[in-house]
């Protein structure tokens, strides 16, 4: 018996590799069919089936208000109806620009562009301009979008051999990546010991959220700070998850740590395509037109998008309660997750961000969290899905909560939690 999701998955794999347009969405990791999504309201998707489920992937964080915030949907109905993109200045990008610096004080100039890979990617530019370096060092897990450079988790043993996780990669490409390993501060003066003069910069995930989450160590934040002075190198957090969700001005609020840049993504698009990079005046007047650092993008601060994103932004800071609430509702998640499985889960939680790992130890960096039971968590997965409540269709990825989750919402994701928990007994 097909259902319409797998009808129109069957149709969209004749078009699409994989029937998706992002490889994750297609579910091979939790061995079923996607669910192919009609609507949303508030903390709730429905497919296409007429199912509804709690939603708890929020598209991958920019949901944090949940879906058809009233004021977003109008302002950006409004937009739409004066023109989709002009290709010259708007007020809204300043408004913008002006908005995000007033919550991260660290931008002090920044540049709009379409993807978190993008920004990334741009920066890392940005920051070889400013430097004249070519070298940067990364960390073992930890996502940064999909360009040639940055798709490097490691070399086999050696920490500065790095040799691209994807085909179509030359490794010419890869070889000034340098890759260390989270939490391990040590890792990093190994390569600044050997490397030093020719690094440009360290590009971090502040908390990781691409291997699961991974909590920083206390002091590995300062230490990378402490390090790239020392060494003439910059710091860039890529804050594309972490920043306006664990706190207003994202983990360098949180943790107290200043990067020299930034990149954002997901919430600052408020659910359209959009993304920033940005930081030090002296470091952003390097791209063009001001510099010689070349950076470009036809739709880059596109209306529609920004009115999202200005939206989105002007609520969190209207809505005092909104990052307790949610990571009340986080906590409250764990906390079931912990009594529930005992020992069998590690569950790591900062904010309102969280992963369940399905082992017997603390995760704490890539080694520790790819030993996960990644077919109990399928099986988990699974379950979960049956009783209408939609997580993250991999253990490497985080688990969102938004603000228009109810305790209702919650108090029933953690029922199904405990006797998924008994039956496994
Ligand atoms: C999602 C993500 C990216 C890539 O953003 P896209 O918009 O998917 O290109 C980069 N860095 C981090 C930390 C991310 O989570």
């Amino acid at each position: 018996m097909y259902n319409e999701s797998d009808l129109l998955y069957e149709k969209s794999k004749r078009y699409m590799p994989g029937g998706v347009n992002s490889p994750v969405r297609a579910f091979y990791a939790v061995h079923r069919n996607p669910v192919f999504i009609d609507h949303a309201e508030g903390s709730k998707i429905y497919d296409v089936d007429g199912n509804e489920y709690i939603d708890y992937v929020c598209s991958w964080g920019p949901g944090i208000l949940g879906h058809c915030r009233k004021e977003v949907i109008e302002a950006v109905q409004g937009t739409c109806s004066k023109g989709l993109t002009f290709g010259a200045p708007t007020k809204n990008e300043y408004i913008l620009a002006e908005l995000v610096q007033e919550f991260m004080p660290s931008m002090e100039m920044l540049r709009l562009v379409n993807s978190g890979t993008e920004a990334v990617m741009s920066a890392i530019r940005a920051a070889r301009g400013f430097t004249g370096r070519d070298k940067i060092v990364k960390f073992r897990g930890c996502y940064h979008g999909h360009s040639d450079g940055l798709l490097v988790k490691a070399g086999s043993g050696a920490l500065t051999q790095s040799v691209p996780d994807s085909l179509g990669v030359p490794e010419d490409y890869t070889k000034h990546t340098l890759v260390a390993e989270y939490n391990d501060t040590t890792s990093v003066e190994k390569l600044f010991g050997e490397y030093g003069k020719e690094i440009a910069a360290i590009i971090v995930e502040p908390v990781a959220a691409n291997m699961g989450v991974v909590l920083p160590k206390e002091r590995f934040l300062q230490g990378l700070r402490r390090i790239a002075d020392q060494y003439h190198a910059l710091l860039i957090f890529d804050e594309v998850i972490t920043g306006f969700r664990l706190a207003p001005g994202g983990a360098q609020e949180y943790f107290g740590v200043k990067p020299d840049l930034t990149t954002l993504g997901k919430i600052i698009g408020g659910g359209m395509p959009m993304a920033a990079y940005g930081g030090r005046r002296d470091i952003m007047e390097v791209v063009a037109p001001l510099g010689g650092v070349y950076q470009a993008g036809t739709l880059s601060g596109n209306p529609v998008a920004t009115t999202a994103g200005i939206e989105t932004l002007k609520l969190l800071k209207q809505e005092p309660g909104l990052y307790s609430q949610i990571e009340a509702g986080t906590k409250k998640i764990a906390d079931t997750i912990r009594e529930a499985f005992g020992d069998k889960i590690c569950v790591n939680q900062i904010g309102s961000l969280m992963s369940a790992f399905f082992i017997n130890e603390q995760v704490v960096d890539y080694k520790s969290a790819v030993r996960s039971d990644t077919e109990a968590y399928a099986a988990y997965f699974n379950y979960m899905l049956g009783q209408g409540i939609y997580l993250a269709p991999s253990q490497f990825e985080a688990m969102f909560i938004s603000y228009a989750h109810s305790e209702e919402d919650i108090r029933r994701t953690c029922r199904a939690i405990t006797q998924y928990a008994a039956d496994m007994k």
